[in-house]
């Protein structure tokens, strides 16, 4: 179904849905309290850890019940734990379709579970606890940042209430970015590595310039990303280097705070977050209507007038 269509559907859902709920301005805090103590550095550690992502997401959803955050956020772990070796489920080495097929079977997994003619739904929060993983280490893997895509209120890369759009190799989409994934460039596009370490990479295809969106290659699995632009995960084959350090981040992650644009990556990752909450109940009340949207509200949410709020922007009166 095309967005604006959705989009009015699921207005006239909401509508019908809050009628009587007089929506409150919230002030979003820009000074979200990021438990760094927690942090774990990435030469022990070597990814965005676990305890940044359950920030990330717990400053996104801050108006779910806490019972359900912890167990989305619970999520981070295993994903960074039993699947760290699975670059897909990391953004990493270019495999670009497969993260985001990734993404759309946990949604699918998700709103299957979301059912109300079921009984239990504890599946859809761990399907969307992973998916959100992967939506936000596409902000520190790979260089969609460096590109110059940091305003949280237009640069997400998939602004979209359905399933995610599928990035594939060579294709380019709005923005003028190209996915470059596979090693074997198709005729007719020339790619140019990064300058001075600034991890752009540009790509020529019939005389115009574009964008290449890359991400960052780990050693131990093969990666999709041609040999003459390829730029590392880390600044050496183990980590990262100490800022100061001769070599300090020719690596593209910005996993921890000591990485340059590291903040730039969280604020992406945590606006990108929000809207995946808001693609969740659109989602669902498009499979499930009127009777989908209530059991996920009565089941997930604490504060409704924050988390329709929260979406207010896609559905302006
Ligand atoms: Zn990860």
């Amino acid at each position: 179904m095309r967005l604006h269509k959705l989009k009015l559907k699921y207005k006239i859902i909401v509508s019908l849905l809050f009628a009587n709920i007089v929506l409150v301005s919230i002030t979003t805090s820009n000074n979200l309290t990021f438990a760094f103590k927690d942090y774990i550095p990435s030469e022990t550690f070597p990814f965005f850890g676990a305890p940044i992502h359950e920030d990330i997401t717990r400053a996104a959803l801050d108006f779910l019940k806490p019972k359900i955050l912890a167990d989305i956020n619970n999520e981070h772990a295993f994903v960074d734990g039993p699947l760290q070796f699975t670059s897909g489920y990391h953004v990493d080495g270019c495999h670009f379709s497969d993260s985001v097929s990734k993404i759309n079977n946990h949604y699918s997994r998700a709103i299957n579970d979301l059912d109300p003619s079921k009984r239990n739904h504890g599946d859809a929060r761990d399907a969307f606890g992973q998916l959100l993983h992967i939506v936000q280490d596409f902000y520190s893997h790979s260089n969609w940042i460096e590109l110059g895509h940091t305003d949280p209120n237009k640069d997400l890369i998939d602004g979209g209430l359905g399933l995610w759009t599928p990035l594939n190799g060579y294709q380019v989409y709005p923005k003028d970015f190209m996915v470059i994934q596979g090693e074997k460039i198709p005729p007719g596009i020339t790619l140019y590595p990064q300058l001075h370490n600034n991890k752009i990479i540009h790509a020529v295809m019939f005389h115009k310039i574009y964008q290449g969106l890359i991400t960052g290659t780990i050693p131990y699995e093969p990666d999709d990303c041609p040999d003459n632009i390829a730029i590392p995960h880390w600044d050496t084959f183990h980590g990262d280097k100490k800022r100061g350090e001769q070599g300090f981040g020719i690596g593209l992650n910005k996993d921890s705070p000591s990485r340059d644009n590291f903040n730039e990556a969280k604020n992406m990752a945590i606006a990108q977050t929000k809207h995946e909450w808001c693609r969740l109940v659109t989602m669902t009340a498009e499979s499930y209507g009127q009777p989908g949207v209530d059991l996920l509200l009565k089941e997930w949410v604490k504060d409704r007038n924050k988390a329709i709020a929260a979406c207010s922007n896609l559905f302006p009166n």
